[in-house]
């Protein structure tokens, strides 16, 4: 035998066992699959019959991508191009079947589909989970439940599946009790596509009912494009029928369409089992012809903040599924809107490629954005509530608009909301609008304090000087406000500012008069003493100036204007990247008592502790990290002992 022969010798007979091997196996869930769902058994009781709709959706789903994968390559029909969905019930058996003859799994994909949770964020989802019932229910909803609802009303659920294209002894077979483990096996199975079948629970014995079946069905999947089979019932009943309408809901009139139609179509198309917050149907006729069907989800999924999340836009060709998530029909920052566009004018054999830079995608795109943006600054101004809802769920995501729109930058900051000094919580409730409404006659810019807190930014001695003064400033701590303000020079004509940075030009108000004098008088030691500091602190400071920004503080840092901030600079540091700090300013309050006290104290290690202080307590207000904790608490111990005479100088 020659050794190229013996290889290939090996290798068949590798080949051979593991097949045998692989015929049936006992594999656990992955933990948090188990996890997932004794919560959701609890959760979505009381609303079990959803899992039909999961399962219907699935099918559909599996229709689609058969679909879009046929567009290539036709074969993979096996001559049966009549997709559609079935549902059975044997009451001997205790069982209900859902069968479709869509794109089907193979034995690789059961296991990653069945057994895994493949989406991005799912720790986080896990760790956010609080072991309180009530609340973890909550949650589940923005996780997406899926396939894994069948277990809410069965006690063992089999999969039969074969991929179209693949071969009939490549079927596979799952078992599952939904208790840690499931069995995997392959079949022989002459057709594609997959068969669910539900063992059900003692007790769901109304899942073996005809009447309630279709109710169930006509409720929640009305509308999918694709037919839903089940056997006639009823004197001389023969053969099948088709129980939902199967019309494409969003090719009806509007006007003919109920309140409860688009929400079950939205849970359908978002997998979601919450009605949306909002919906958008419209139809575009002339040079271009679509109509879109768009939703805002009433809830923000686990993963929104994940950009390389899927997009939740179907793609339609004339009432023909396309593919999924087509991320080219709507921007990032919109990334959260769920629904179909359906065109009249692309070609049917379009691919993600063609989808790239094609002009009548870019058309349907910025149509959708602006209807969408539209949406919502009606719901800005008519329902000021529901935007506060909207905000809080999506806000964050919005504002990455600023930075990848810059077209459409003033519309998006009209729809942005801060918190600001004007308001009590940390809720962003504030637009640039009501801001620019309540500036001062002489004020020149809108201000803005960043922070990584509220706390910190509310409680900043950079604003200080704007109470006194009577100026709204407004709180910004979501990290994407950092770039948000780079992006944002101004609104209406007014620059941004930031209070942290350079100096202050705030016009002198009367009230100021007197200290402005005093600052006259002691201008020559206050400088002698901005030196001094500056000689104890060294490089940690670019210089040490009088401050106009301090009313209660001794001292805070500035920026220069151009430089980053320091809470940029650790919002960069924290995401691993390698940042050149800038080097802050140091700003005293010359009618601060310690300040004072200063002008008068000779150098020496208690001069020189106070002026570590100065620089550290300002870096700590500000939310920063001290370089040498230790050190800090040392010297604040030295000056106790100093204050109660207890310690020698
Ligand atoms: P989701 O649908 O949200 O992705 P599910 O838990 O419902 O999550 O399903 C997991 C995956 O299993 C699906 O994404 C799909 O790839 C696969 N799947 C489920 N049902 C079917 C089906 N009937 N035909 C083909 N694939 C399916």
């Amino acid at each position: 035998m020659t050794p190229s022969k013996r290889v290939v010798k090996n290798f068949a007979e590798e080949n051979f066992t593991m097949s045998v091997e692989a015929r049936q196996e006992t594999r656990g869930f992955q933990a948090e699959v188990q996890q997932l769902l004794d919560l959701m058994i609890h959760s979505l009781y009381s609303n079990r019959e959803i899992f039909l709709r999961e399962l219907i959706s699935n099918a559909s789903d599996a229709a689609d991508k058969l679909r879009f994968e046929a567009l290539k390559d036709d074969s993979l029909y096996e001559e049966d191009a009549d997709l559609r969905i079935r549902v059975e019930y044997d009451k001997k058996q205790h069982t209900l079947s859902v069968i479709d003859n869509g794109i089907g799994m193979t034995r690789e994909e059961v296991i990653e589909n069945l057994g895994t949770i493949a989406k991005s964020g799912t720790q986080e989802f896990f760790k956010s989970l609080t072991g309180d019932e009530s609340k973890d229910a909550r949650l589940i909803g923005q996780f997406g439940v899926g396939f894994y609802s069948v277990f809410i009303v069965a006690d063992k659920v089999e999969v039969q599946s074969r991929r179209a294209g693949a071969p009939r002894h490549e079927g596979v077979r799952w078992v599952s009790e939904g208790k840690g483990e499931y069995t995997v096996e392959t079949i022989d199975r002459p057709k594609r596509g997959t068969r669910i079948t539900l063992y059900l629970r003692k007790g769901e014995d109304e899942f073996l009912d005809g009447l309630r079946l279709r109710g169930i069905i006509r409720r929640y999947s009305d509308h999918i494009p694709l037919p839903i089979l089940m056997a006639a019932e009823g004197e001389d009943a023969k053969g099948e029928e088709t129980v939902n309408k199967a019309t494409a809901l969003w090719t009806l009139n509007k006007k003919d369409i109920k309140e409860d139609e688009y929400n079950e179509f939205y849970k359908h198309v978002a997998h979601d089992f919450e009605p949306p917050m909002a919906t958008l149907h419209n139809k575009v006729e002339g040079k271009l012809e679509y109509t879109s069907l768009l939703f805002i989800p009433s809830r923000a999924p686990f993963d929104l903040w994940d950009r390389q999340q899927r997009h939740g836009i179907k793609l339609y060709v004339k009432r023909v599924f396309i593919m999924d998530d087509a991320e080219q029909l709507i921007p990032s920052y919109l990334r959260f809107v769920r629904g179909i566009v359906d065109s009249n004018d692309l070609p049917l054999n379009v691919s993600r490629e063609i989808l790239q830079h094609n002009r009548i995608i870019d058309s349907i795109r910025s149509g959708c954005t602006k209807k969408v943006l539209n949406l919502l600054q009606d719901m800005a101004k008519d329902e000021p509530e529901k935007y506060r809802e909207f905000w809080k769920e999506f806000g964050r995501v919005l504002k990455e608009g600023v930075i990848d729109d810059p077209e459409r930058r003033e519309d998006l900051a009209r729809l942005y909301r801060f918190s600001s000094t004007h308001e009590d919580g940390p809720e962003q409730t504030v637009s640039l609008e009501d801001y620019v409404s309540r500036m001062q006659p002489d004020q020149k810019a809108i201000y803005y304090i960043t922070a990584d807190t509220f706390a910190t930014a509310k409680n900043s001695p950079h604003l200080e000087v704007f109470r006194k003064k009577g100026i709204e400033v407004l709180l910004m701590t979501d990290p994407i406000d950092e770039w948000v303000t780079t992006h944002l020079n101004e609104f209406d004509g007014k620059p941004l500012q930031s209070v942290t940075r350079g100096e202050l030009d705030l016009e002198a108000k009367p009230d100021d008069e007197t200290s402005s004098k005093k600052v006259e008088e002691t201008d020559e030691s206050l400088a002698d003493l901005a030196e001094r500091i500056k000689t104890i602190l060294g490089d940690k400071v670019k210089a040490v100036r009088s401050s106009r920004r301090l009313t209660s503080s001794p001292a805070c840092l500035v920026a220069d204007q151009h430089d980053m901030g320091l809470n940029l600079e650790r919002i960069l540091k924290a995401s691993g990247q390698k940042v050149l700090g800038s080097i802050p300013i140091l700003e005293i309050n010359p009618d601060h008592p310690v300040i004072k006290q200063l002008i008068e104290m000779e150098e020496g290690d208690s001069f020189s502790d106070w002026s570590n202080i100065l620089f550290e307590q300002a870096l700590l207000s500000e939310g920063g990290q001290l370089e040498d904790p230790t050190g800090f608490v040392q010297r604040l111990n030295r000056m106790f002992l100093r204050l109660s005479n207890l310690g020698t100088e």
